[in-house]
């Protein structure tokens, strides 16, 4: 049996299951300070014999085996969990190979793996929520280089319309700052899912998002690109990036058919902690080499 933590800024999301996407049994535990939230995340896990454990974590992560801090949360602006040694509190309670990577990535293995990119050694997956970031599955491989990608922090040409400041802490309007959760909120004075009537929240949405989407095909060249998150759950944002892309791209590259490429998740919430459960696997895998 397999152990997975989905560990957020706001829930832990662990698990018990297997690589094909079987959950024996889940639970949320709330992102207090890391004394509490770890003793019950220990506590779930000791019920059960793991063989190994895999972690998809909020970030920045250092996810550089060479590290030194290899297996910390680095500069969060949540302070008690700065720094903290998440991979190696779990191996000191459980002496197990643990598997690390973020939420994003972890949620694209699991897409390419189980869900809307099943059997396609490349595609992004985007999450679009209190923050925005993003996965990638490279010639099968989840894409990590210094460190891991941090593509929600690009910058996008301001729409001409638009003179909200932004809400990123460190680039005020990058992509982020403009088009998350909280930038939503605070540029339109409500909530997004109380600003479901006002097409032009979402006109703009995609106006961003699809700025974004053609930086990303440039660059990865993705066969499935996935978007989840809270904010994704206004569908209409897809409709608006479908008709911008093609605008931006302007036949440059060609791409399949928008409404098959650009998709919602196939494993819908579970994605993150499915791919948990496969970190876990691959690292169960590589110890046994
Ligand atoms: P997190 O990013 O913290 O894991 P979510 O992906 O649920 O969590 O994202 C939360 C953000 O998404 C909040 O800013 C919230 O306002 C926004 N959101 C959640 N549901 C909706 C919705 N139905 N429509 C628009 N925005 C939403
Ligand atoms: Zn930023």
């Amino acid at each position: 049996m397999l152990g997975a933590i989905e560990a957020g800024g706001t829930k832990f999301v662990c698990a018990v299951g297997d690589e094909l996407g079987n959950i024996a049994e889940s639970i949320q535990i709330p992102t207090t300070v890391p004394e509490e939230t770890m003793a019950e995340v220990i506590r779930f896990f000791k019920k059960y014999d793991l063989e190994a454990i895999g972690i998809g974590s909020f970030g920045p992560i250092d996810v550089n085996k060479e590290s030194p801090t290899y297996g910390n949360i680095t500069s969060t602006p949540k302070t008690a969990w700065k720094d903290y040694p998440l991979v190696q509190v779990m191996k000191d309670a459980f002496s197990l190979p643990v598997g690390f990577n973020t939420d994003v990535n972890a949620a694209a293995l699991a897409e390419a793996t189980l869900g809307a990119a099943k059997g396609l050694d490349s595609c992004l997956y985007i999450t679009i929520g209190t923050g925005i970031g993003a996965g990638a599955m490279v010639q099968g491989k989840l894409l990590e280089g210094l460190s891991h990608p941090e593509m929600g922090h690009i910058l996008v040409r301001r729409h001409p319309n638009d003179t909200y400041a932004g809400k990123c802490p460190y680039h005020h309007d990058c992509l982020e700052g403009l088009a998350a959760g909280p930038g939503i909120e605070e540029r339109w004075g409500e909530k997004g899912n109380n600003l479901v009537d006002r097409k032009e929240v979402w006109d703009l949405e995609g106006y961003y998002l699809a700025q974004a989407l053609m930086q990303y095909i440039l660059i990865l060249s993705p066969k499935k690109i996935i978007l989840g998150g809270g904010v994704m759950n206004q569908k209409q944002v897809f409709t608006y990036i479908y008709n911008y892309l093609p605008e931006l791209i302007n036949n440059y590259v060609s791409l399949p058919e928008l409404s098959d490429y650009i998709v919602s998740p196939g494993l819908g919430n579970y994605a993150g902690i499915n791919g948990s459960l496969l970190l876990a696997y691959q690292a169960l895998q590589s110890e046994n080499q």
